[in-house]
């Protein structure tokens, strides 16, 4: 049966690029080394992913492997190891674009202690919710590491995987990019905060004002609401 070139369009090439671009920034800003994390886009009915084993610097936009939600490859290439969890993810979550994986230093620390972040400072809203949780072990690549990841992003954008870094969620991958960067400097900040001591958690109800003021946030038109989008905030160049 021929293979259908289901991201043949221009939309496809323009997201292979985007995907290349966000791969060059995870690698620039420390967030990735080497062949360590993986990107994953939805493009229409099928889903790119970077392809296994390639460092930032190696990668092109044709080396990205289109998928399907059946697991089959549409294209040249091999997929990332952890193409599960991006296609359970992206199947599972519509309202989600892109899905971003990371290695970064601080998440993978407090991954190493399993150890969830609590609202210890407003931002933790960039997640959904009032902590990013962390799952327990499981090898990489797994089907069982994708379902623990589900089950730790509900209604979350962010979550550690236990023993292993992060994964941060996007309406596209500029947003995806952004949850990324600040989930890590979260983690720093938690990391950093608990040299003192026991930071300071904010109570449900605050972390609930926290997440309605976000819902006007980042609306250029209205001088009434927050300054920038998060994304720009960030300072993640739109990928
Ligand atoms: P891939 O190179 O197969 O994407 O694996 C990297 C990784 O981070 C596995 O969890
Ligand atoms: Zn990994």
């Amino acid at each position: 049966m021929a293979l259908v070139h289901a991201d043949s369009s221009q939309a496809a090439s323009a997201l292979r690029l985007a995907m290349l671009a966000a791969a060059r920034t995870l690698s620039a800003q420390g967030l990735n080394r080497g062949a360590t994390g993986n990107i994953g886009v939805r493009c229409g009915a099928s889903f790119l992913v970077t392809p296994s084993g390639v460092p930032a610097e190696d990668l092109t936009p044709e080396s990205m492997v289109a998928m399907d939600f059946s697991g089959a490859t549409l294209g040249p290439g091999k997929p990332s190891s952890e193409w599960r969890f991006h296609r359970d993810i992206l199947a599972a979550r519509p309202e989600m674009g892109a899905v971003v994986h990371t290695h970064s230093r601080f998440a993978t620390v407090l991954a190493c202690l399993q150890r969830e972040l609590p609202a210890f400072h407003y931002m933790i809203a960039v997640a959904g919710g009032d902590s990013i949780r962390c799952t327990p072990y499981a090898i990489f690549g797994s089907q069982e590491l994708s379902s623990l990841a589900l089950q730790a992003l509900q209604n979350r954008k962010a979550c550690l995987l236990g023993n292993h870094g992060m994964i941060a969620l996007g309406v596209d991958l500029a947003d995806a990019l952004a949850v990324a960067v600040e989930v890590e400097s979260l983690c720093e900040q938690y990391w950093a905060a608990l040299q003192l001591g026991q930071p300071n958690i904010l109570s449900a109800s605050q972390m609930q004002a926290v997440l309605e003021k976000f819902k006007g946030y980042g609306r250029a038109q209205d001088p009434q609401s927050e300054p920038a989008a998060l994304a720009s905030h960030q300072g993640v160049t739109k990928a």
